[in-house]
C-alpha cells in the first residue's frame, strides 16, 4: 500500500480521507491556505504545507503550489477529495507525468465524461435511455430555438462543463429561451471558463436517482445501488438517502445494468456516479457521470458496509476489487442531511463565523463527518457547508427518527445553520410518505 499521501482538498472531506489512511497505515499530508491555518485538516494530519492565499485560486487551484508540496514531502499519491481539482484533467495529467498517482479515475475517463454533451453521447451507445435534446453543443441561441421546436418546451439549458446546478436555465417559450441561452452562457463562462451550452427536454417533477460506481485497473466494475438526491435548492442537493423510496428491486437492477455498461465502455478505474432522472411515471434518463467521489458517498457506506476512501485508495495502488457484484448485499436504511452554514429562515444567506459551543449528535445509527469544533471558525471563502448527519436504521421510518433526534441533539453556537430547516423537512408529511420530486423544497420555504 501506499505509505505517504497528499490530500488536495480542505474541510470535511480532508478529514475524512485522513481518516481512512490512518486506519490504513498511510501517512497523510495536508496543504492549507492561510484562512485555514487551524483546520482539524491540518490539525489530524501528519505533516501540513501552506499553499497560498485564503481565495481558493491562490491555494487550493493552485497546481504548481500543490506539486511542490507534494515533491517537497515526497508524496507518492495525492487524493484530490470533491470539488478543487477533483475532476480538472490538466490536474490528473500533471500528477501522472510527476509519477505521483492521482487517487481516482484517468485523465481520458474525466476528460470523456467532462463534457455533458459527450457524456450524453457514451450513454447513449451504451444503451441508456438520455433525456430528449441536443445532439452536441448547441452554437446560437437560433439553434436552441430550433431544437426546442423539435423537442418541445418546456427545456432546459445546460452547460456542457456544468456542475453544482449553476449554468441551469429552464424556459418555457421562446423569449424565455432566449434570455436563458444568454444568461447560462455568461454564468458558465464565469463558473467554468467554457459558455458551450447544450439543450435538454425539461423533465417535469423528476427525481434524481444516482448510481455509484468502483471500478479497478483490471476491468472489474461494480454498483454499490442507488441514492436518491430529489431534496434541492436551486439544483444543489440537500439531503441524500439509500436506498430510493421511488425505485423497486428491478428498476434498481436495470440502473446498475446500465451504469456498470457505461462506466464498462470507458475503461473506468476508482469511484465515480451516474446521475439519472426519473420521470413520474417511472422512466430513467441518464444526465451526467460524477468522475469523483461524492458529497454523499457516506449514505452508500452505511447500507453496503464499504468503505468507499479506502477502496479508492487500493484500487488506486493497483490492488484488485476485493469483491464481485454478488458479493454486496444492502443493509437498512441511510439518509444525510448536509449542514450548511447559513441562514436558512433568510434565503439561505452565508453565515460565517466563530464556533461558540459544539456538540455533536452520536448514539445508535448516527455518523458525523465535520471539520468543526468549538473555538475554529467558518471561513467566509469557501463553500458553506460544515458538516453531514448521517443516519442509519433498519427502515426509513427508523432512520428518519434518528436523523431527527440528531438534529435536536445538534449544538452549533456562534453561526447560523440550515439545522431548523432540516427538522423542517423530514418532519413534512410529504417526505416522510416517500412522494415527493425536485420541486418540494421549494413548496416548503413558500
Ligand atoms: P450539475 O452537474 O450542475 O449538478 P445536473 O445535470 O446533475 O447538473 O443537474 C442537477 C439537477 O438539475 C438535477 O438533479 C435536476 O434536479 C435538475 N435537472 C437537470 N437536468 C434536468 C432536466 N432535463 N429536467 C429537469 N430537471 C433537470
Amino acid at each position: 500500500m501506499f505509505e505517504k499521501i497528499l490530500i488536495a482538498n480542505r474541510g470535511e472531506i480532508a478529514l475524512r480521507v485522513i481518516q481512512a489512511c490512518k486506519e490504513m497505515g498511510i501517512a497523510t499530508v495536508a496543504v492549507f491556505s492561510k484562512a485555514d491555518k487551524d483546520s482539524l485538516h491540518v490539525k489530524m494530519a501528519d505533516e501540513a504545507v501552506c499553499i497560498g492565499a485564503a481565495p481558493s485560486i491562490n491555494s487550493y487551484l493552485h497546481i504548481p503550489s500543490i506539486m511542490s508540496a507534494a515533491e517537497i514531502c515526497d508524496v507518492e499519491a495525492i487524493h484530490p477529495g470533491y470539488g478543487f481539482l477533483a475532476e480538472n484533467i490538466h490536474f490528473a495529467e500533471i500528477c501522472e507525468s510527476c509519477n505521483i498517482k492521482f487517487i481516482g479515475p484517468t485523465a481520458e475517463n474525466i476528460k470523456a465524461m467532462g463534457d455533458k454533451a459527450e457524456a450524453r453521447k457514451i450513454a447513449l451507445n451504451a444503451g441508456a435511455p438520455i433525456v430528449p435534446g441536443s445532439e452536441g453543443p448547441v452554437d446560437s441561441k437560433e439553434e436552441a430555438l430550433k431544437i426546442a421546436k423539435k423537442i418541445k418546451y418546456p427545456v432546459v439549458v445546460k452547460a456542457v462543463a456544468g456542475g453544482g446546478g449553476r449554468g441551469i436555465r429552464v424556459a418555457h417559450n421562446d423569449i424565455s429561451l432566449a434570455n436563458a441561452f444568454f444568461t447560462a452562457q455568461s454564468e458558465a463562462e464565469i463558473a467554468f471558463d467554457n459558455s458551450q451550452l447544450y439543450l435538454e427536454k425539461y423533465i417535469e417533477q423528476p427525481r434524481h436517482v444516482e448510481i455509484q460506481i468502483l471500478g479497478d485497473e483490471k476491468k472489474n466494475i461494480v454498483h454499490l445501488g442507488e441514492r436518491d438526491c430529489t431534496v434541492q435548492r436551486r439544483h444543489q442537493k440537500l439531503l441524500e438517502e439509500s436506498p430510493s423510496p421511488a425505485i423497486k428491486s428491478k428498476l434498481r437492477k436495470e440502473m446498475g445494468h446500465i451504469a456498470v455498461k457505461i462506466a464498462r465502455d470507458i475503461g473506468y478505474v476508482n469511484a465515480g456516479t451516474i446521475e439519472f432522472l426519473l420521470d413520474k411515471s417511472g422512466k430513467f434518463f441518464f444526465i451526467e457521470m460524477n468522475t469523483r467521489i461524492q458529497v454523499e458517498h457516506p449514505v452508500t457506506e452505511m447500507v453496503t458496509g464499504i468503505d468507499l476512501i479506502k477502496e479508492q485508495l487500493r484500487v488506486a495502488y493497483g490492488q484488485e476489487l476485493s469483491f464481485s457484484q454478488k458479493d454486496i448485499s444492502f443493509n437498512g436504511w441511510a439518509m444525510e442531511c448536509r449542514i450548511n452554514a447559513e441562514d436558512s429562515d433568510n434565503g439561505f444567506t452565508p453565515s460565517p463565523g466563530k464556533i461558540i459551543k459544539y456538540h455533536p449528535p452520536g448514539g445508535p445509527g448516527i455518523r458525523v463527518d465535520s471539520n468543526i469544533y468549538a473555538g475554529g471558525f467558518v471561513s467566509p471563502y469557501y463553500d458553506s457547508m460544515i458538516a453531514k448527519i448521517i443516519a442509519h436504521g433498519k427502515d426509513r421510518s427508523e432512520a428518519i427518527s434518528r436523523m431527527n433526534r440528531a438534529l435536536e441533539e445538534y449544538i452549533i453556537e456562534g453561526v447560523k445553520t440550515t439545522i431548523p430547516f432540516h427538522r423542517k423537512l423530514i418532519n413534512d408529511p410529504r417526505f416522510q410518505s416517500g412522494r415527493y420530486a425536485t420541486d418540494f423544497v421549494e413548496q416548503i420555504l413558500s
